[in-house]
């Protein structure tokens, strides 16, 4: 199990340079978070004693479990999920990002809780670029008014975009997603919004990592390359209520 977990990492950090080489990028700019929904503590402290640092939840219960059961390894934790606002305040108190911002409700919410506390958060603003119904995230059409909506907040800070390329064998049409994403970026950009960064494209899995990295993905979440297929579908944890 730890060879294989290793063995894979060193995959995946060599198809990072690969791509990124082949793109004129320092592979250095192209941060890796391990997508490690199902994925059992012990498993991921293998990648952690390894050397990884940034993982990635998708449900409140495994965010907490693991968070207690990895306390004593550094690392970050960003919750990728869907958020659901009853969930807000747990996650807020375990994750150091929440990916997943996607909607004004939620928006407020985060804020309502973060005001209370007195404190702020990183945020990334997911995006349904796939145009698919079973996708989380905002329509593309509506993100700069939901940008200048969050960034009016001040409690939730926003590093960039996150977005799940479209599940298609056909790359070209997986590339328009990422694509999207980063003319969205411009567009967001050019907003100067106060105290908005937007350096961070996050976009990009184990299927399509390459694609999104010559697009511009700074940070790539991969999880079934380094840990193997998991037992449940992804649908269990994107669109069980949709
Ligand atoms: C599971 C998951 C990933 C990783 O997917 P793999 O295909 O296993 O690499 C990436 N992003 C999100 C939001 C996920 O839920």
């Amino acid at each position: 199990m730890e060879s294989t977990i290793h063995h894979n990492l060193a995959v995946i950090h060599q198809r990072i340079k690969a791509a990124a080489l082949r793109s004129g990028r320092d592979p250095d700019t192209i941060q890796l978070l391990l997508a490690t929904k199902t994925v059992s503590p012990e498993r991921i402290r293998i990648a952690l004693l390894h050397g990884e640092t940034l993982i990635g939840e998708n449900r409140v219960q495994e965010l907490k479990e693991k968070y207690t059961a990895l306390a004593d390894l550094p690392h970050q934790t960003h919750f990728i999920g869907h958020l659901q606002t009853n969930k807000i305040k747990e996650v807020l108190r375990y994750a150091g990002c929440i990916q997943s911002v996607d909607r004004p409700a939620l928006a407020e919410k985060m804020d309502h809780y973060l005001q209370q506390e007195g404190r702020r958060v990183d945020v990334l603003l997911q995006v349904n670029t796939s145009y698919e119904t079973s996708k989380f995230g905002m329509a593309p059409e509506l993100l700069p008014s939901f940008a200048k909506e969050v960034a009016a907040r001040g409690t939730l800070r926003i590093k960039g975009l996150m977005t799940i390329g479209l599940f298609s064998a056909a790359q070209e049409e997986v590339r328009s997603c990422f694509r999207m994403l980063r003319t969205l970026q411009t567009t967001v950009r050019a907003l100067v919004l106060p105290d908005v960064s937007m350096d961070v494209l996050s976009m990009g899995m184990s299927g399509d990592m390459e694609t999104a990295i010559e697009e511009g993905s700074t940070l790539i979440r991969v999880g079934t390359a380094v840990f193997g297929t998991r037992i449940y579908p992804d649908s269990f944890y994107w669109d069980e209520r949709k």
